[in-house]
Parts: C-alpha cells; sequence; structure tokens
C-alpha cells in the first residue's frame, strides 16, 4: 500500500513537524495514532516516517530512512491572468506535471476585476499548490510569484529558454524549441519559461514586445486552446522531451 505523503512544516536532523490545516487533517479526520506510518518530505528530501504525537495543532514525526525523490521540472509557467475558477484548475494540473515556478501576469486582456483582486488569491493558489504537491507526491511545492504587469515579467532578465504560446503562430513548434534548447544545453537541463496568453489572447503590443525582448514565439498546432488547456499541454510536451 502507497503511504500517504505529507510535506513537512517544521523539521530537523530527526524530527519533522506539521501544523495548521495539515494537522487538524490527520488528527481529527484522519485520526492518526503514534505508530503510524507514512513519507513525510522535509527540505526537498523524502523520509520513512512514524507518527510520534498527535494533537489537532501539531502533528510530530520521527524521521527514518531517506527515499527516490523525482525532482521538478526546470520549466516557470508564467500564466496571463484569467477566469479565477479555470486558472486555478490549471494550477493544479501545472503542480501535478511538475512545474517548479508559476508566474501569474497581468496581460492587456486580463479583465480589470481580476487584476484588482489578484494579489489577494495568491495565498489560496497557494494553498491549491501545496495541496496538489501532496497529491501528486512532489517533494517540494511550486512558487507561485506575486503577480506583475506583464511588461514587468517580460523585460526581468532571466538565464533560460524564453518561449510564448502564441496563436497566431503557424511555423515554429513548441517541440522543435524544446528540443533546440536541449542541444544548446548539454549535460545539464535547461531552464525553461512558458509564457500563456489570456483568453482574449496577446495584443499586438504584447506581441511585440516578447520579440523585442528574444522570446521565441510557438505553436501548439492548427486549433486554438484555451488557456488551461494550453498550459498543460505546453508542459506536456516539456516532460515528454526533459524526463
Ligand atoms: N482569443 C484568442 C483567439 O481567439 O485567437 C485565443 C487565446 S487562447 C484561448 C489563450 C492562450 O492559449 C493564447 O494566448 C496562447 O498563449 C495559448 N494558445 C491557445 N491555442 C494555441 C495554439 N494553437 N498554439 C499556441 N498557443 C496557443
Amino acid at each position: 500500500m502507497t503511504r500517504r505523503r505529507w510535506i513537512a512544516d517544521r523539521w530537523n536532523e530527526t524530527t519533522a513537524t506539521l501544523t495548521g490545516a495539515q494537522a487538524a487533517h490527520l488528527a481529527r479526520v484522519l485520526r492518526a495514532q503514534p505508530g503510524v506510518e507514512a513519507d513525510v518530505v522535509a527540505g526537498g528530501r523524502v523520509f520513512h516516517a512514524v507518527v510520534e504525537t498527535v494533537a489537532p495543532e501539531e502533528v510530530c514525526f520521527r524521521l527514518g530512512e531517506e527515499t527516490e525523490a523525482a525532482p521538478a521540472l526546470p520549466v516557470t509557467l508564467m500564466m496571463s491572468i484569467y477566469k479565477f475558477d479555470r486558472m486555478e484548475w490549471a494550477i493544479e494540473k501545472a503542480t501535478e506535471m511538475g512545474v517548479s515556478t508559476i508566474a501569474p501576469v497581468i496581460a492587456q486582456r486580463t479583465e480589470k476585476h481580476l487584476a484588482q483582486s489578484a494579489t489577494k488569491r495568491v495565498e489560496r493558489w497557494r494553498r491549491i499548490a501545496h495541496e496538489a504537491a501532496q497529491q501528486s507526491r512532489r517533494v517540494e511545492v511550486p512558487e507561485i510569484l506575486a503577480p506583475v504587469p506583464l511588461a514587468t515579467y517580460v523585460k526581468a532578465a532571466h538565464e533560460s529558454t524564453r518561449i510564448v504560446l502564441a496563436e497566431q503562430e503557424r511555423q515554429h513548434s513548441l517541440r522543435r524549441a524544446i528540443e533546440a534548447a536541449l542541444e544548446d544545453s548539454g549535460e545539464e537541463l535547461p531552464r525553461i519559461e512558458l509564457a500563456i496568453g489570456p483568453e482574449g489572447g496577446w495584443s499586438p503590443a504584447e506581441e511585440t514586445l516578447f520579440a523585442e525582448q528574444g522570446w521565441k514565439a510557438v505553436t501548439l498546432g492548427p486549433r486554438i486552446l484555451r488557456a488551461e488547456t494550453a498550459a498543460i499541454t505546453a508542459l506536456a510536451v516539456a516532460a515528454a522531451w526533459m524526463e
């Protein structure tokens, strides 16, 4: 039977502790008792562990043998902010697929009310990523950055291959762009950034900005995909080449 996996809130060499919602769930819902075995992630490493003490606000584990841990994909997903329920679905799926960082941005066609309430929503996105990381047995929770205007993110310098998913692009495919990045990076896996537009797509000014800042425009094929479908498809292509 697969052991449940928990991501520790505090840890040291020999013990790990869950607090907050995780501890309450383990104590009150799962009614865990001392002696129960589980996998615990502490500092990006996974350990077999045994419950030592249980209280609704805090559950403490004794750490045992360390086990295999699959690293995250070296991929940052730059997501234009759009309808929250569908964006949150994409955050959950991107986490399951191994993304290392999610950068929410305010694009020109991001609805004003969503742009205004995005900052208040970040904690909820981080909770969704935490739960999805645990459910998909990851060893780290992807970082969710604070929302910024698109131009701020696109102009910022980054040591990575920068790829924009462009619904108007017809020539260059994502597969080819990732292949080229792998060839250029030799032994090391390349760091890749994937930019996904809002429901309304990129504005001509944004397409120009991407080109000026050295982002490579690629297509995911002839059909126009919803933003969340494009995000998942792009990550699947990246994972297929990089894992
Ligand atoms: N409103 C735009 C239109 O009708 O042309 C469609 C925008 S699409 C719903 C949202 C985002 O998903 C796009 O900005 C792009 O980043 C990505 N996307 C969707 N389909 C794509 C494709 N076939 N190739 C590349 N990117 C795509």
